[in-house]
């Protein structure tokens, strides 16, 4: 739903950056205490490292942190709506009581598999994929986030081929249409890769978007995932 962040860095590359072709990009989120972000670059690859804390913080923060942290490594100016809005995201009050509990909770491993307390994805995934896809599709590495995230409710990571859904999905009173429209939309990602058109990136393509409207309960699916 949100872009991968991959994406968003290399956009912000670009935006930085426009005659120079985007290096080849590592990324990951690793389990720090506090904020604590790096960029390097070596042998020509851009290694990234952000803090979890940041995973499912919403895009427009994700190309504030991309904006900051390459302005700095290209000796660029930063442009100050970025710096505010990337400032008043770590200070708000959410994240700072995110921050605590997790300095708290650090240390218990939280296990993340396709097997959740209520949805089984793989199950989930399976039963999706032979009443829309014929048994078609390959099935990525399904896996519930380690957070109940409700920004990023769902999200397809193509380098990774892994499809992460928000434990928010798993309780009893999630309807099976939700998580069911999650996947499919998500699978549809898998299916209809991004293409790029006149320099832009097209994400819900039209092929994608009618192929999206064959879901029967779309529009319960989306009013659930709205109120969410
Ligand atoms: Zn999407």
């Amino acid at each position: 739903m949100s872009q991968p962040i991959y994406t968003v860095f290399a956009e912000e590359y670009r935006g930085l950056r426009p005659r120079a072709p985007v290096p080849e990009l590592e990324i990951r989120f690793r389990r720090f205490t506090s904020l604590n972000t790096t960029i390097r670059l070596r042998e020509g690859r851009l290694i990234v490292r952000l803090s979890d804390l940041l995973e499912y913080a919403p895009e427009s923060v994700h190309r504030a942190i991309a904006h900051i942290l390459l302005a700095k490594l290209y000796r660029k100016p930063i442009e100050p709506i970025f710096s505010d809005r990337y400032r008043r995201y770590t200070q708000s009050e959410a994240v700072s009581k995110q921050a605590e509990r997790i300095r708290q909770t650090r240390g218990r491993k939280v296990l993340t598999s396709p097997k959740g307390h209520h949805y089984d994805l793989d199950e989930v995934f399976e039963s999706v994929n032979r009443r829309f896809f014929h048994g078609l599709l390959g099935r990525p590495t399904l896996t519930w986030s380690a957070h109940v995230a409700k920004r990023m409710l769902g999200h397809y990571d193509a380098a990774h081929n892994t499809i992460v859904v928000s434990r928010v999905f798993d309780r009893p009173g999630t309807p099976r249409y939700a998580i069911e429209y999650l996947l499919y939309h998500e699978m549809l990602h898998l299916k209809h890769p991004v293409t790029v058109r006149a320099g832009r990136r097209c994400v819900h393509g039209p092929a994608f978007q009618a192929e999206e409207r064959l879901f029967p309960e779309l529009e319960l699916a989306k009013e659930y995932l709205k109120r969410l």
